[in-house]
């Protein structure tokens, strides 16, 4: 019914571009943490991330979600989960970009920052896939605790084939992986974790379990194989367990029902029964938190990436919109108080970006001290402040596209899918106040303190305020007396490596009105509260999707 009126003041929606050539701020995250990174793949992956038709395909996915099937029709266990086609594409290009495993085989000097900003490009299009990428991304060095697992499933985990099909691992092209941690009775505090693990032989994968118990959050399981907790007498311990033992028959992992959850729509997450299923040992017995948490601090770097990705792309919604929507006589990008929101939510995306970034960079030289005390420190910090300022960015950036912003369907419906995944991040591997608190143990280590303020010293004499917290830390961190203020000092580290990374990988406007507001209190407590001074042309400019 076109019949009563024309259609007009509604925006062109946000579709075929670039998503690499336009995110100027990665662009300059990536040269200043890989300076001789060759970017063609990010570039024609950033195009092909942006295309309508693959749009579609994430609609769909999420649309269309997975649908468990616990028996076959003459009522045989199976324990199947059917995906609609678009999600296989999506799964197929991520792993086709190498976002799963083949940084650990990649022989160039970045392939952990190279992977990163694919894996945050990715998110802009499709989150909830990115799971069991991220998993298997990170489940390498954790597997390495096993030389016999690790020789024969790295290969294929590295590969860039992508086979959703239930075979043994030796006939499938590539493999994924997931893993097992949370139970009914605790998630952050896995030392409750009561599923057993028996003794059941020895063999070429080395010694082999009977793993009986439960795990209450268990995502991706149609991944071939996952790292789990489990007790044996020597306490809690970590191991491999495949979904299709090597003779070819199914391992005993019952799916009882999958999650019905506020976001995340395209990526299954179920509830497990294992009835002796068969695993084998990963690391000592007795040593699984340490053994699995060598996964854990990968899928909290995929966690501050995620939502850094997650913050571009809601961004780019809103600056899309907002540039071609009139109200009072206007485009809205033009009204001041919009632009004071805009730019706001443009300093805090491109703060995320080079903080996630500058983690990534910490993962590709492994045999560097400072870089190996930065990725222990700087999880945690990113993880936490990252994704805790996710959801409260998401609702601000909605609000740019008024109404339109909340419907599901019409006008740019992308916008609620990123509003309903952003809490995500922050909760599942580790949420707010572990990450805090893991920051604590983080700074407990000899070289921290001095790590940090080495990090921090490339900006010295840079902004006044930035000067005062640097060199307030080391004392606040030395005296600190309880963990109450925990979440106050992540907060506070997060904010002083962002600022001093803006320094160099940003315009001097992005880098002043960043510490003008977060560090120099010139700032309210909702975005679009910047300073009247700040330079919004420069920063709205820097950020256009187009
Ligand atoms: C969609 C989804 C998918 C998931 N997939 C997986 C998966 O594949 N595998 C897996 O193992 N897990 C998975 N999880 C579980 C997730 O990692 C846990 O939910 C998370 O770690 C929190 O554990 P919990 O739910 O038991 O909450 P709890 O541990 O009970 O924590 C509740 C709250 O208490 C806080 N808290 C806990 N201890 C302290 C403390 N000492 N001091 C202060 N505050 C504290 C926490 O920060 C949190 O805010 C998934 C979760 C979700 C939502």
């Amino acid at each position: 019914m076109n019949s009563t009126h024309e259609v007009f003041n509604q925006p062109a929606p946000l579709a075929d571009y670039n998503l690499f050539e336009t995110n100027r701020p990665l662009r300059d995250a990536l040269k200043f943490n890989a300076p001789a990174l060759d970017t063609t793949g990010l570039r024609q992956l950033g195009a092909t991330l942006g295309s309508g038709a693959m749009q579609t395909h994430a609609r769909l996915a999420n649309v269309h979600g997975p649908v468990l099937h616990s028996h076959d029709r003459f009522g045989r266990r199976v324990d199947q989960v059917e995906f609609h086609p678009s999600y296989h594409e999506l799964m197929k290009l991520a792993t086709g970009a190498g976002l799963h495993g083949s940084p650990w085989s990649d022989e160039d000097a970045s392939p952990h920052v190279r992977r990163a900003a694919g894996f945050m490009l990715f998110t802009e299009l499709e989150p909830s896939t990115l799971c069991p990428i991220s998993m298997s991304y990170a489940a390498t060095p954790a597997l390495r605790g096993n030389t016999a697992i690790y020789a024969d499933w790295g290969p294929r985990l590295a590969s860039r084939a992508y086979d959703p099909e239930l075979k043994p691992w030796q006939a499938k092209a590539g493999l994924t992986m997931g893993m097992g941690m949370t139970e009914k009775q605790g998630g952050s505090d896995v030392r409750a974790n009561t599923t057993r693990a028996e003794p059941a032989g020895l063999d070429g994968w080395g010694e082999r379990y009977a793993i009986t118990g439960h795990k209450w959050f268990f995502s991706a399981p149609m991944c071939d194989a996952f790292l789990v907790l489990a007790q044996t007498q020597s306490g809690l311990s970590c191991f491999f367990l495949p979904r299709v033992l090597p003779d070819g028959g199914l391992n005993a992992i019952r799916i009882q029902r999958l999650k019905d959850k506020l976001g995340n729509k395209a990526n299954a997450s179920s509830e497990v029964e294992f009835e002796g299923a068969q695993a084998w040992l990963v690391g000592g017995e007795g040593r699984g938190i340490p053994q699995i948490l060598e996964m854990g601090t990968m899928t909290r770097l995929d966690c501050a990436l995620g939502t850094s990705g997650l913050m571009r792309q809601a961004l780019a919604l809103a600056l899309n919109h907002t540039s071609q929507r009139k109200a009072f006589g206007k485009l809205l990008v033009d009204q001041p108080l919009m632009r004071n929101v805009l730019a706001d939510l443009a300093l805090e995306s491109e703060a995320a970006t080079a903080l996630a970034m500058r983690l990534a960079r910490a993962f590709d030289r492994p045999g560097d001290a400072h870089e190996a005390a930065m990725a222990r420190l700087l999880t945690p910090v990113a993880k936490f402040w990252i994704c805790k300022r996710g959801s409260h960015f998401a609702q601000e950036a909605m609000e740019c596209l008024g109404g339109n912003g909340y419907v599901e369907e019409g006008g740019e419906g992308i916008m609620a899918r990123v509003y309903r995944e952003m809490p995500l991040n922050s909760i599942w591997e580790g949420a707010g106040n572990i990450m805090a608190l893991d920051l604590l143990r983080a700074l407990r280590k000899a070289d921290a303190v001095a790590a940090l303020a080495q990090e921090l010293a490339a900006a010295k004499g840079a902004h006044p305020a930035l000067d005062k917290l640097a060199a307030a830390l080391p004392t606040r961190i030395e005296e600190m007396a309880s963990e109450v203020e925990a979440r106050r000092l992540a907060q506070d580290v997060a904010l002083a490596v962002q600022a001093a990374l803006l320094l160099q990988t940003a315009p001097a406007a992005v880098f002043a009105a960043f510490c003008d507001s977060r560090l120099a209190g010139n700032w309210g407590q909702s975005f679009g509260t910047l300073g009247a001074g700040t330079d919004f042309d420069a920063i709205i400019a820097r950020a256009m999707p187009r």
